[in-house]
């Protein structure tokens, strides 16, 4: 929790609980959470929480960028902690996470098309069920 307090200090937050835990949550979640997830995930320990707060949070961390908001189907906003490195993500249509997957794309495979422009962003997604949601769908199958 210190060093989360000296990290928020450093990217110009001031490191309030409510902050601390959320980023801590999304540390240690790596599931692309929704407001909604963070919500309810962080309620019974934090009753005073509220799902305002917690948009307002994901907010001030997308502007001091300490987060990604994920471009990925929904109705919902999904969130990255700031990529080190670019990546594309996998949406499982059984249990709605989201997961990093590592991609590379070499660029003479794409500099045709894009000989001349600026590439700023690169979104990839993929969609459809995880391993562990098809294992669980074959294990019901008799
Ligand atoms: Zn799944
Ligand atoms: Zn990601």
């Amino acid at each position: 929790m210190r060093n989360i307090d000296i990290f928020l200090r450093e990217k110009g937050i001031k490191p309030s609980y409510q902050r601390k835990r959320i980023y801590e949550f999304l540390h240690q979640n790596p599931i692309h959470p929704t407001v909604n997830d963070i919500y309810w995930a962080l309620i019974h320990d934090i009753p005073t929480l509220s799902k305002a707060t917690v948009y307002n949070t994901m907010n001030l961390f997308n502007e001091h960028g300490l987060i990604d908001i994920i471009p990925i189907e929904g109705n919902e906003s999904r969130f990255d902690l700031h990529p080190i490195k670019p990546h594309a993500h996998f949406k499982c249509d059984a249990c709605h996470q989201v997961f990093d997957v590592e991609i590379e794309i070499p660029p003479h495979l794409i500099s045709k098309e894009l000989a001349g422009c600026q590439v700023e962003t690169q979104n990839i997604n993929f969609t459809g069920v995880c391993s562990a949601c098809m294992e669980a769908k074959n294990s019901k199958v008799i």
